[in-house]
């Protein structure tokens, strides 16, 4: 076996993966040639063919040798077409040909006959529309098409029913089709760094969904049916305009006559008894709830202020989280300005976090 046959799997030791022979590793080899002269003799047992980082501009229709290829990583390279002959292989799972000058005469044709393809990354090259042949690879779990120019994604993606992450972050996109939603199985999407000025509401029927990035959008507003998502868990805002007006128009209904009577009794600890006060009085006054600012002792009744707190996960994802405060006063905004600090996760805020009982936390919701 030559030198530079090795495993790309950093668990395995140099000896060991120097051995593995159905690993051709050229990755950072300097080469502008794809090397086929050097592993055409391996073409049966190779699983794995890294050629990434260097200067290759064109893979060999000849490619359709190495018949039980299952990954391929062309990423980084120049290169400018890929050939119809890669269509031959019937057990490529994994192709990576993320950083190169592809565009949209780069692929074949019949792309999607593709048999096998579960994971797919054209991030990084030069896509101005997204590859309409996509739609048709049926196999398709995982699908990178960031750092292009696209305009648009055509109704055609709900083609792809098997899709679980579909990353389009980085492109120039100024609508989503509704067809998005069919996409059941999707469990992450993202659409950071576009030029998206709204959401389809038809995102509401992605009920997998756990994470939807949108940072650094032109959005306004979000469907509100977005609560419904209910395994959602992260969410990244930041960089829309959204994000400052919501925070700003935050209301407050003044308490009623009642509720404010109320909350002076218990904020000063009156002494009452069944026999003072009518039952329903007695309902109410057990209805209290604390106020959730950690230095107020205050109570409230059904007049609460919604404030959404904003938790930064080292600038990657921002989650607003909703509690209720017993008055506008009581926001953390009023009491120090801290909230766009992007330190680590929990420091800042963590004094109020724990204060936080899990079941009055919700997960965020704009609407
Ligand atoms: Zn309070």
């Amino acid at each position: 076996m030559r030198r530079t046959l090795r495993s790309k799997r950093s668990g395995m030791s140099e000896t060991e993966s120097n051995n593995d022979p159905r690993v051709a590793m050229y990755s950072r080899q300097g080469i502008d040639v794809f090397p086929f002269d050097d592993i055409i003799e391996h073409k049966e047992r190779l699983a794995i063919i890294d050629v990434s980082r260097n200067n290759i501009a064109t893979i060999p229709a000849s490619i359709n040798n190495f018949v039980n290829i299952i990954e391929l990583d062309l990423s980084t390279n120049r290169i400018v077409k890929l050939p119809d002959e890669l269509l031959q292989l019937k057990h490529l799972r994994i192709l990576t040909c993320k950083n190169n000058h592809l565009n949209g005469d780069s692929l074949p044709k019949d792309f999607g006959s593709c048999p096998a393809l579960q994971t797919l990354n054209f991030s990084g090259n030069l896509f101005l529309n997204f590859p309409v042949q996509l739609t048709e690879i049926s196999s398709l779990r995982v699908l990178h098409m960031g750092g292009n120019r696209m305009r648009d994604i055509p109704p055609e993606i709900e083609k792809l029913v098997r899709l679980e992450h579909l990353y389009l972050g980085g492109n120039h996109l100024v609508t989503l089709p509704p067809n998005v939603g069919n996409l059941q199985k999707l469990l992450s999407l993202v659409l950071c760094d576009n030029r998206l000025a709204s959401l389809p509401a038809e995102l509401v029927q992605l009920k997998q969904l756990r994470s939807l990035s949108l940072h650094n959008n032109h959005l306004t507003i979000l469907p509100p049916e977005i609560i419904t998502l209910t395994e959602l868990c992260e969410l990244s805002l930041r960089g829309n305009p959204l994000v400052v007006r919501f925070v700003r128009d935050l209301t407050w209904n003044p308490p009623t006559l009642l509720e404010l009577a109320a909350r002076c009794v218990k904020n000063n600890q009156v002494h009452y008894t069944k026999e003072d006060l009518p039952g329903e009085v007695m309902l109410y006054l057990d209805s209290a709830r604390h106020c959730l600012n950690p230095k107020c002792y205050g109570v409230y009744f059904n007049a609460r202020v919604q404030h959404v707190k904003f938790v930064d996960f080292c600038g990657k994802y921002r989650l607003p989280l909703m509690q209720y405060l017993c008055s506008p006063e009581c926001s953390p905004a009023s009491r120090r300005s801290s909230s766009e600090s992007c330190s680590s996760s929990e420091d800042a805020d963590s004094e109020d976090e724990v204060q936080v009982p899990r079941n009055k936390l919700k997960k965020v919701l704009l609407g």
